[in-house]
């Protein structure tokens, strides 16, 4: 990190160097009100226990800069990044470390998890009833991600959802609810996820077309259920910020990020429908201040923490803005695989599996990735911190667009292993692939669109 202390500034006072706990850093500069030895905040504790592991400057030293104004927020921000370090520098123990001091992903263990958020849930799972469909995905596209082919789970997934699926259209969280897009989004993608004629026709389309209809509205956007909110899960909005927000007049958020460059993927290509409807420099300056030093991962919001969902919700806009700005590549040769060593990441892979690797696991008994050290895994955190692992170690490259807009999903996309600099994770710990729009192994978006395509009417 520069250190802004070498810039001029008009507020002199804007910076001051924090004074960490003595047993993490143990520095008695004797400068210390010098702002000239801020870049020495690295702790001798840490350097010493690390000799050993290759970890860049800025995944090991505290921030050199923070603001001078201490807040709820600063102070939980500082807290983070003391709970983070000593899984990022090797003095937690995860198990063997390689040369970089990254961990192994415990694959086995993870898998083990998410069988069992399949299974019956203990009784404070009551509130979560009407998000069923949810756990469904989330556990199956993680498990697909591990590698498991989770077609195993059709028939059990054809008889739980067909009795969610309501005579007017859309799938509710549960038997006897009402139906809501979020639940029905999920639903759809873990019939596609197991497979398969007998998950596919499970779905009503001639219904489904008319209560998606009910809900769009005048502005152009989407209602989530029948007279329920309005927001960017079916719109979007950009604010001052330069990310999206839920609607007009509120935050920016990262969950609401994705889901907006998703859309505009979906009704047009990536490099027409994105720059048409957004100030991409602006969301583009937004979404790399997301991601934090020394912890690696992204944050959802402007001032808020790291947290490992936001490994997809953040990492997944980055694929989707690459093919905005380059556009189709029409001489991509996914063979070759020299382009993607070319290729420039916006944002750092590595930072990011860092985060993953070190902060997200959950090494105990119970398996499973989590927000951070402090937090609990769970299904959701499972699917998303390792759907952007998978995007950290792969790179996707929109080889052909549709020729306009009212050609739906037909853009083709390529992956490949992404190779540029160094790989700082084992080779085992590759991931499958996930679609960079549908969050799904493209095989089986493919597979779905195809099934569909082929059926003549409804
Ligand atoms: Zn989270």
């Amino acid at each position: 990190m520069k250190s802004q202390a070498h810039h001029k500034r008009s507020r002199p006072k804007a910076i001051f160097i924090r004074k960490y706990p003595s047993k993490k850093t143990n520095n008695s500069n004797s400068n210390s009100n010098s702002k000239c030895t801020m870049a020495a905040t690295a702790s001798q504790t840490s350097a010493a226990q690390n000799a050993a592991y290759d970890i860049p400057e800025l995944y090991r030293m505290r921030p050199a800069v923070v603001d001078a104004l201490e807040t709820d927020s600063s102070a939980m921000q500082q807290d983070t990044i003391e709970e983070c370090l000593p899984f990022l520098l090797g003095e937690e123990d995860l198990g063997p470390r390689n040369v970089h001091g990254i961990p192994l992903l415990d694959k086995q263990r993870h898998l083990n998890f998410l069988r069992k958020q399949l299974g019956p849930l203990p009784g404070a799972f009551m509130a979560a009833d009407p998000s069923r469909p949810w756990f469904f995905y989330w556990c199956l596209a993680a498990m697909s991600l591990l590698g498991e082919d989770v077609a195993f789970y059709r028939e059990k997934l054809v008889e739980t959802v067909r009795p969610m699926q309501n005579a007017t259209g859309g799938f509710a969280g549960g038997q006897g609810q009402m139906s809501h897009l979020a639940t029905t989004y999920a639903t759809i993608l873990s019939l596609a996820l197991v497979g398969g004629e007998a998950a596919y026709d499970v779905v009503d389309r001639k219904s489904m077309w008319h209560w998606l209809g009910s809900l769009k509205q005048p502005d152009g956007g989407f209602q989530m259920a029948i007279g329920g909110e309005e927001d960017v899960r079916g719109a979007y909005c950009q604010t001052y910020e330069g990310g999206i927000s839920a609607k007009p007049s509120v935050e920016a958020h990262g969950a609401y990020a994705f889901c907006a460059l998703g859309c505009l993927s979906i009704i047009d290509s990536p490099h027409r429908g994105i720059p048409r409807h957004l100030d991409l420099p602006r969301l583009i300056s937004w979404l790399s201040s997301r991601q934090y030093a020394p912890e690696g991962g992204f944050s959802g919001r402007t001032n808020k923490l790291v947290d490992g969902c936001y490994s997809h919700w953040v990492g997944g806009c980055w694929p989707l803005i690459e093919a905005s700005i380059s556009g189709p590549q029409e001489g991509f040769a996914a063979e070759a695989a020299t382009p993607a060593t070319e290729a420039r990441s916006l944002f750092s892979r590595n930072g990011l599996i860092r985060y993953i690797l070190c902060c997200c696991q959950d090494l105990s008994k119970r398996g499973g990735m989590r927000d951070k050290p402090s937090k609990n895994s769970d299904a959701y955190h499972s699917c998303y911190v390792l759907s952007g692992l998978s995007l950290a170690q792969h790179k996707w490259t929109m080889k052909s667009a549709r020729l306009d807009a009212t050609v739906l999903g037909s853009d083709e996309w390529v992956v490949t292993p992404y190779l540029e600099g160094q790989q700082i994770f084992s080779e085992d710990d590759r991931l499958a692939t996930t679609h960079p729009v549908y969050v799904i192994p493209q095989h089986k978006a493919d597979d779905i669109r195809d099934y569909f395509v082929n059926k003549a009417g409804f």
